[in-house]
This record gives C-alpha cells, sequence and structure tokens, in this order.
C-alpha cells in the first residue's frame, strides 16, 4: 500500500490502518515507492529525504492502532545495475520485507504509465512482455526480495501478445521457486483497463504447481482501497490450489493457513 507521500496515493498510514481496523484486518503492510538517488528519476515515488518522515509515520499508525501489527516494506523498482542502491536502502532500516516490482523495461519506458500508451502503440506487445518477464526474472533471481510484485503487469491496457506467453510465465516461475522468492495477488488490476486482479488464474494455477509462496495486496492508493476485492482474492487463490500463504516480519517469512 502506498501514502502521500509517493505523489500520487492519498492518505497517511494511519489513515490506512483506521481503514483495516474497521475491515477487521491483523495485519497489514505499507510498501512505498522506493526512493532512487536522485529524486529526479520519476514523478511517482518518495523522495529519499522522506524516508524518515515515512518511518515516523508507520511509528504514529502503530501508535493510534496497538492491536493491528503494521509491517514496513517498500516496493521497489528492479533495475539492472541498481542492485548496490537496494542493498543501500535494505541497510537504512530492519524492514519487514521488500516487493520487487518491474515497472521500467528497457529503454527507461515505465510500461504501466497510462501517459505513455504511444510506446504500446508503438511495439510488438509480445516484444515488450518478453523484454519485461526477462526483467521480472532477473528480479526474482537477485536475491533482493521476498516478494515479486504484480507479476503479469503488462495485461494492465490490455495489449495482448498474439503468441502464446506461458513459457515466460514458467521461466520466470521455476527462478521464483528455485530461489524461495513468493509472488503476490495484487487486487489493483481488477481497477485497470484488464479488469482482473494480477496474476491471472492460469498464472497462479502454474506458480502454485511449482510451490511458489504466495502474499496478498491491495495496492491500495487511497484509505477507501484497503482490503479490497481480498474475498474474492482468497477464493481464486484457493482456485489455484493455494491452501496457505506468507507473512514477513524482519524479512524472515511465516506460513499461515487461507482460512
Ligand atoms: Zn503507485
Ligand atoms: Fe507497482
Amino acid at each position: 500500500m502506498h501514502t502521500h507521500l509517493c505523489h500520487h496515493a492519498e492518505g497517511l498510514p494511519k489513515d490506512l490502518a483506521r481503514r483495516a481496523v474497521e475491515l477487521g484486518l491483523s495485519e497489514i503492510g505499507v510498501s512505498e515507492h522506493n526512493p532512487m538517488p536522485n529524486d529526479d528519476f520519476d514523478q511517482w515515488r518518495m523522495y529519499l529525504s522522506k524516508l524518515e518522515e515515512y518511518l515516523a509515520a508507520l511509528d504514529d499508525a502503530r501508535a493510534a492502532f496497538p492491536d493491528l501489527r503494521i509491517r514496513s516494506a517498500l516496493e521497489v523498482d528492479y533495475l539492472p545495475g541498481h542492485e548496490d542502491w537496494i542493498r543501500n536502502l535494505a541497510g537504512r532500516h530492519e524492514w519487514d520485507y521488500f516487493i520487487g516490482s518491474v515497472h521500467y523495461i528497457d529503454g527507461g519506458w515505465d510500461i504501466d504509465n497510462p501517459g505513455k500508451l504511444d510506446q504500446w502503440r508503438a511495439r510488438d506487445a509480445y516484444d515488450v512482455w518478453s523484454a519485461y518477464f526477462e526483467r521480472l526474472t532477473a528480479a526474482a533471481d537477485s536475491g533482493l526480495f521476498e516478494i515479486i510484485g504484480h507479476p503479469d503487469l503488462p495485461k494492465k491496457f490490455r495489449f495482448m501478445p498474439n503468441r502464446d506467453c506461458v513459457p515466460l510465465f514458467e521461466r520466470f516461475l521455476d527462478v521464483a521457486s528455485a530461489r524461495g522468492v513468493a509472488i503476490e495477488i495484487n487486487t489493483a488490476g481488477l481497477r485497470k483497463d484488464c479488469r482482473e486482479m494480477y496474476p491471472s488464474l492460469e498464472f497462479l494455477k502454474l506458480a502454485s504447481a511449482r510451490g511458489v509462496g504466495l502474499t496478498f495486496g491491495s495496492d491500495a492508493h487511497q484509505p477507501g482501497e484497503v482490503g479490497m476485492n481480498f474475498v474474492d482474492a482468497v477464493a481464486l487463490a484457493k482456485e489455484a490450489g493455494y491452501r496457505d500463504c506468507l507473512r514477513f516480519e524482519k524479512r524472515r517469512v511465516r506460513r499461515v493457513p487461507l482460512d
């Protein structure tokens, strides 16, 4: 989940926490878009100078809602060559988990940016999907992340390849399985043009068959989105064969049954 600090979301951690308590959730995690060494990298992430404010805001939320467990996390863009920077961020706080996400493929294009649909129109969809999954597979192999975020993100605007993408999914999932990296069900996809969760049922079945761990995320960008569609998400996980999911504390994993 995100806060006002990334410039495209609303609310403080305590606003997210208030909504979580209303819903009866026992544990949440906030995973702001990670800072880059230079704040002008793009317009949709937390500034490095705001890291302390972020962590203090998480503590404020814990103080306001002491019965709710609130995990400190980041959603970290995986870019080749950024490994040392990601380790630098990891050393700045006792984080509970890092979600590794790919938004940028080659050429510095963030493929989920609604302002850059021209790039989708100019390129072959399969080429984009395969470049994305190549980078996502490297993210899983990097050892830097507990969870890989919204794994089939390229479907967001429905530029679907006319070639079978299952081999791309399988290569990624084989690496995730071997490296013990989880994926998330991210319900935000339901609120995008693709109108389905990330990832698809087909993808989840391949993941479950390989024993790839699972977490649940609303990817809330405002308090009203906390926990959205989680009942459906659990049903989807079960349909794909999952019987449990994972929780993280101080980057250590715990397995929790699905009901
Ligand atoms: Zn965001
Ligand atoms: Fe993301």
